[in-house]
């Protein structure tokens, strides 16, 4: 009988860890789970209730009213993946917007949203069987992960990625904006000072950019089956 893993991705915005996390969780029958998803929801809960703006942010308001958000996932078939639900109402569409790009990394840097996720995240995986994506899962999440990986790229191929994603669902958005929110996202996840955005040491790099993603899943299984055996 193969053992259940751990499987830990991290890395910059943008280096297309959900699309192989998804693909990794369907081959294995694990749980994926997009922590990303969890940050932004949280963040649109604080949009709504006015916490935050592009002009404002009064943290106090959001951490006090913490216990009132009810996150949670429900897997839809037809997409095959689990969407994000927060207070019962699903937000998957509105989580995606460049409105809340913008302003997700101020939110995820309050340590008291870190807590709760962090909580809720290593509750999902107690049991082993996920994969799970984020900035902090190999580092702070889950530290024992039986495989981590860490994924890079330029940060053009990264912007153009997104770029395309947004467009085919029919936003509004220009190039340059995409790519100074990956680019100011990244700079506000790795500076911050709880679990910032930083390689576990015992991570595996895995730079895309010049990669399709035949090849990157078949070398991420052999990595798999590696430690599964
Ligand atoms: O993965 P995604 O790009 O959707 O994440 C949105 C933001 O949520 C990141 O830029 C980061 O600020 C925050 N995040 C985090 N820790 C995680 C996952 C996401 O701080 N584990």
């Amino acid at each position: 009988m193969t053992k259940k893993i751990t499987i830990a991705i991290d890395g910059f915005s943008s280096t297309g860890k959900s699309t192989i996390a998804k693909q990794l969780a369907k081959e294995l029958g694990y749980i994926y789970v997009d922590t990303g998803a969890m940050y932004r929801a949280v963040t649109l809960y604080a949009m709504q209730q006015n916490y935050i703006s592009e002009n404002h942010f009064n943290p106090n308001d959001l951490i006090t009213d913490l216990s009132n958000i009810s996150l949670s996932f429900t897997f839809n078939e037809n997409l095959g993946f689990a969407e994000m639900f927060l207070n019962g109402i699903n937000v998957e569409k509105e989580i995606r917007t460049i409105e809340v790009s913008k302003l997700v990394s101020k939110v995820a840097a309050i340590s008291e949203v870190r807590k709760k996720l962090v909580s809720e995240q290593q509750e999902m995986g107690k049991n082993k069987g996920i994969v799970m994506d984020g900035r902090d899962i190999g580092t702070v999440v889950f530290p024992d992960a039986e495989l981590k990986l860490f994924m890079t790229a330029s940060a053009d191929k990264r912007a153009t990625r997104r770029y395309k994603e947004l467009i085919e669902r029919g936003d509004k958005v220009n190039y340059q904006e995409i790519l100074q929110n990956v680019q100011e996202r990244d700079r506000i996840d790795s500076t911050r000072e709880d679990s910032p955005l930083v390689m576990a040491s015992d991570a595996i790099e895995f730079d895309n950019s010049d990669m399709g993603l035949k090849e990157q899943f078949e070398r991420i299984m052999s990595l798999v089956n590696n430690r599964i055996n």
